[in-house]
C-alpha cells in the first residue's frame, strides 16, 4: 500500500525542527533564525561565552544562538570616548582594543573570556572606586536588537526607559546585535593589601563599604582570614605594570584550581587535603596579592586575556546590602563552618567579594535601591555542591541577598519576585509585549518571567 505523503492531505506540512545551535556570522544570518518562517526549534536562546551558572543560556528542546561569530570591534571614537561593536566581541579583545588607544572600559572586569553581550544582558560587575558604575551596562547608550521576529530594533540614548529594560534583559526581550559604550581614558588606581581575621573585617567592613575606594576581598572561612585588596585614584601618575596583575590571574583562576583537582585525588584523606589547600590558598594571596600588585588600572587588572571560562568552577553569586555586611560576612563563615560539620561538605577556593554602587540604570539591577556586596562562593568539588547551594540559598533568603538570575543557584520563584517586585512586574508586561509567543523563554526563565 502506498504511504501518504503530505501531497495527500492538501496541507502543507513541516517536519518539527530538532534542537540545536546557530552562531550567525552577519547580521542578516541572525535575522534569519529568528524569522517567523525558519524551521528553527523553540525556545530560542542567545549565549556568549556561557559562562553563567544557571540555565539561562540553554535550550536543550530548542535552539542556542550562539554569538561569538559576531566578533567585529566596528569603531572606536577616540574624541568622544565610545565604542561600538558586536555582541560577540570578547571582553579581553575589547579591553586590549582600547589600551592601543589610550582608553579603557568604565569599571573593573575580570572575566575577560565573557561577551559583551552577554556582560551587557547580564550583570558583568566589579569593584568599582566609591560611586563609579560597578556594571558594565550602565555605560550603553545604543544598542541594535533582533526582535523575536526577526526584525532590527535601534535603541537610543534618548530611549533611556526602553535602554533601562533593555540593559540586563538576559535575551528575554530580543538578541543584542551590536553595542555602543562610553569609555574613558586609561586612569590608574593605587592597590593597598590587608590581611585580617573575619571579625576584625566586620568591624572595618562598614567604613570601607562607604569609603571613597574599590573594595575587594577574599574569605577564607575555615581558615578565618580575609585578604583585602583596596583601590583608591592616584593624584600622581604612576607605572601600572601589566606582568603582576596576569600573574595574580593566573595564579587565582588557573594554578589554584587545577592544583586542587589534583590534591583531591591524590590526597584521600580530608582533613590533610583542606589543610594543604587553605595554606596553598593563603600562600597565593598573602604573596601576589601585596608583594606583587600595587597599583593597577582597568586595562592592567583585566588580568590575562582568555578565550574560554576556566573549566570545572562552580559558582554561585549573592548580593547582600553593603550595610549589613559587618553582620552578614560574620553569620556566613559560621555557615560555612557549620555546613562543613553537618555534611562534610565545604569549597575549597575561598569565596570573592566585591563592592557593586548603587546604580538604577537597569530595570532589573541588582543593586537598584542600595549598594551591594556581591559574594561568590566557588570551589572545585562536585560531590556534595548541590545539596550545599541549596543551604547557601536559604543562607542568603535569611540574610536579605539579592539573587542574580544567571549567577544564583537554587533560587526561590517566591523570593526573586519578592526581591524584584514591582520592577519585575513592569518588566513582565514589556517582555509579553515584544514576545508574546515566549519564542524567547526557556523552562528556567519562565519560573520567574511567565
Ligand atoms: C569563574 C567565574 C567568575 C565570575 N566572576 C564574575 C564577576 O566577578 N562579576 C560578574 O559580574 N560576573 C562574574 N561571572 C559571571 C559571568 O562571567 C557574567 O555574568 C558574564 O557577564 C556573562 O557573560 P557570557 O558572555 O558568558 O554570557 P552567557 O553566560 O553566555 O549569557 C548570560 C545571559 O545573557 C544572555 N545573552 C548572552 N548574549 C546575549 C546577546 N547578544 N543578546 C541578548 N542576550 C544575551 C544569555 O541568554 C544569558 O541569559 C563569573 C563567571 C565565572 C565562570
Amino acid at each position: 500500500m502506498k504511504a501518504h505523503g503530505f501531497r495527500d492531505t492538501g496541507k502543507l506540512y513541516r517536519r518539527p525542527a530538532s534542537p540545536g545551535i546557530q552562531t550567525p556570522k552577519t547580521l542578516a544570518r541572525l535575522m534569519r533564525a529568528l524569522d517567523r518562517n525558519s524551521n528553527v526549534a523553540l525556545p530560542l536562546r542567545p549565549r556568549g561565552a556561557g559562562s553563567s551558572s544557571t540555565d539561562c543560556n540553554l535550550a536543550t528542546q530548542g535552539t542556542v544562538i550562539n554569538t561569538t561569530a559576531l566578533n567585529l570591534i566596528s569603531h572606536i571614537d577616540t574624541y568622544n570616548h565610545t565604542v561600538t561593536a558586536q555582541a560577540g566581541v570578547r571582553i579581553g579583545e575589547l579591553i586590549a582594543a582600547l589600551a592601543d588607544e589610550g582608553l579603557e572600559l568604565i569599571g573593573s572586569f575580570d572575566q575577560t573570556e565573557r561577551t559583551l553581550g552577554g556582560a551587557i544582558a547580564a550583570p558583568c560587575m566589579g569593584p568599582g572606586i566609591g560611586d563609579q558604575a560597578s556594571l558594565l551596562s550602565t555605560q550603553v547608550i545604543n544598542m541594535k536588537i533582533v526582535t523575536a521576529n526577526g526584525k532590527v530594533m535601534k535603541i537610543g540614548e534618548t530611549q533611556q526607559h526602553l535602554l533601562s529594560a533593555f540593559r540586563l534583559s538576559y535575551g528575554m526581550l530580543g538578541i543584542i546585535y551590536e553595542i555602543t559604550l562610553k569609555v574613558r581614558p586609561i586612569m590608574n588606581f593605587a592597590a593597598s593589601h590587608r590581611s585580617m581575621d573575619v571579625d576584625t573585617f566586620a568591624q572595618v567592613a562598614d567604613r570601607l563599604a562607604n569609603g571613597n575606594i574599590g573594595l575587594k576581598f577574599y574569605l577564607m572561612p575555615y581558615r578565618n582570614h580575609v585578604y583585602l585588596d583596596l583601590r583608591h585614584f592616584e593624584t600622581v601618575g604612576g607605572n601600572a605594570y601589566n606582568a603582576p596583575w596576569k600573574i595574580k590571574d593566573w595564579g587565582e583562576s588557573t594554578v589554584l584550581p587545577s592544583v586542587f583537582r589534583s590534591l583531591s585525588r591524590v590526597v584521600p584523606i580530608p582533613s590533610v587535603r583542606y589543610r594543604l589547600m587553605d595554606s596553598i590558598s593563603a600562600t597565593t594571596h598573602g604573596l601576589v596579592n601585596s608583594k606583587l600588585v600595587r597599583n593597577g588600572n582597568n586595562v592592567t587588572a583585566g588580568g590575562r586575556h582568555r578565550r574560554r571560562k576556566p573549566s570545572n568552577l562552580l559558582y554561585s553569586t549573592w548580593c547582600f546590602p553593603a550595610s549589613d555586611f559587618s553582620v552578614v560576612v560574620k553569620a556566613y563563615a559560621r555557615f560555612c563552618r557549620e555546613s562543613f560539620a553537618q555534611t562534610a561538605y565545604r569549597c575549597d577556593l575561598p569565596a570573592v567579594g566585591y563592592r557593586v554602587a548603587r546604580d538604577n540604570s537597569a530595570l532589573l539591577s541588582p543593586s537598584f535601591d542600595e549598594p551591594l556586596i556581591a559574594l561568590q562562593t566557588v570551589s572545585t568539588q562536585r560531590r556534595g555542591w548541590d545539596s550545599f547551594v541549596m543551604d547557601l540559598s536559604e543562607f542568603a533568603e535569611n540574610w536579605g541577598g539579592t539573587p542574580l538570575f544567571n549567577q544564583s543557584l537554587s533560587t526561590r520563584d517566591a523570593y526573586v519576585s519578592q526581591t524584584y517586585s514591582g520592577r519585575m512586574e513592569f518588566f513582565k508586561k514589556l517582555r509579553r509585549r515584544l514576545d508574546p509567543e515566549n519564542r524567547f523563554l526557556n523552562p528556567y526563565l519562565a519560573r520567574y518571567f511567565e
